[in-house]
């Protein structure tokens, strides 16, 4: 079965966020590749629960 969803498209799935002052707060850094992550695209989030992953592209 190959029907996961790929990463745009989680990217795009509305996300609950608190509209943060600070667009920062947004962020986590990635403890493996050390790439800024943005919790609020999903796919993006998964992409870097991924052992031994690439860094994405930056947008
Ligand atoms: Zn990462």
């Amino acid at each position: 079965m190959s029907d996961k969803p790929s990463r745009e498209e989680l990217n795009a799935l509305p996300v609950e966020a608190p509209d943060l002052e600070d667009e920062t707060q947004h962020f986590y850094v990635c403890a493996d590749c050390g790439q800024a992550v943005d919790m609020r695209r999903l796919g993006d989030v998964l992409h870097h629960e991924d052992p031994g992953h690439e860094r994405l592209p930056e947008q």
